[in-house]
């Protein structure tokens, strides 16, 4: 048994927690996965949304999207039903998501980087990013929680990474509380996760 935390595990506490509390108060659970990958976080969210959740799923490679689909109809197909997948980028997803969501969104996750095994030309990029970051930071609700996965040891990692460690750190600490979590001796493939709680203010 290990006892400090992995990333993955943080950043999935915290969703689930902020997705939960909101099952558990009546507030429509509503998730968004902005790097659909190979479908591990959309898995993970559309069972943390429970039934009356919804989880939108963006990428814009093809291929990301079928894996997506493919380990939730392998895992859980009764989950489907929650899930839209979306062959869009995420700095699109003010076009996608149902206005009402605006204001209403419980949990947005994002894993940076490129599609192992994929085509690296489709990897994600600082500007549409940070525009994805600002359009969703506005559509979550109080109580709502963004994860950001960065991996900073492919070509223009380190700049994504710093330019979304800016970025958060520009969000006021009377609404928001933003952590970073690093292991300051990983070497290789360097990973930080930015974990964002927009403040539920009584
Ligand atoms: N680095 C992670 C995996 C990241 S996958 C790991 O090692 O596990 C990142 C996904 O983001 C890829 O599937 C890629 O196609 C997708 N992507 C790239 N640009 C995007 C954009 N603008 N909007 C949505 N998805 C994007």
């Amino acid at each position: 048994m290990r006892h400090l935390d992995d990333l993955m595990p943080l950043s999935r506490r915290a969703l689930g927690s902020a997705l939960s509390l909101a099952a558990g108060s009546g507030i429509p659970p509503l998730a968004v996965d902005a790097t659909a990958g190979n479908g591990h976080d959309t898995l993970f969210l559309a069972g943390a949304v429970g039934e009356k959740g919804y989880v939108w799923t963006f990428d814009v490679q093809e291929t990301a999207l079928a894996a997506t689909r493919k380990r939730l109809a392998d895992n859980a197909p009764e989950l489907l039903s929650r899930v839209s997948l979306v062959h869009a980028g995420h700095e699109t997803a003010a076009t996608h998501l149902p206005a009402a969501t605006a204001g209403h969104l419980r949990a947005v996750t994002f894993n940076l980087g490129y599609l192992p095994g994929g085509d690296k030309r489709l990897v994600t990029r600082a500007a549409t990013t940070l525009e994805a970051l600002a359009f969703f930071a506005a559509a979550l609700g109080c109580g709502g929680v963004i994860s950001v996965h960065a991996y900073l040891g492919h070509e223009g990692g380190e700049e994504e990474g710093g330019e979304v460690a800016r970025w958060f750190a520009d969000l006021p600490w009377e609404t928001w509380r933003v952590a970073e979590y690093a292991f300051r001796n990983k070497q290789w493939n360097r990973e930080t996760l930015f974990l964002a709680e927009k403040l539920k203010i009584w």
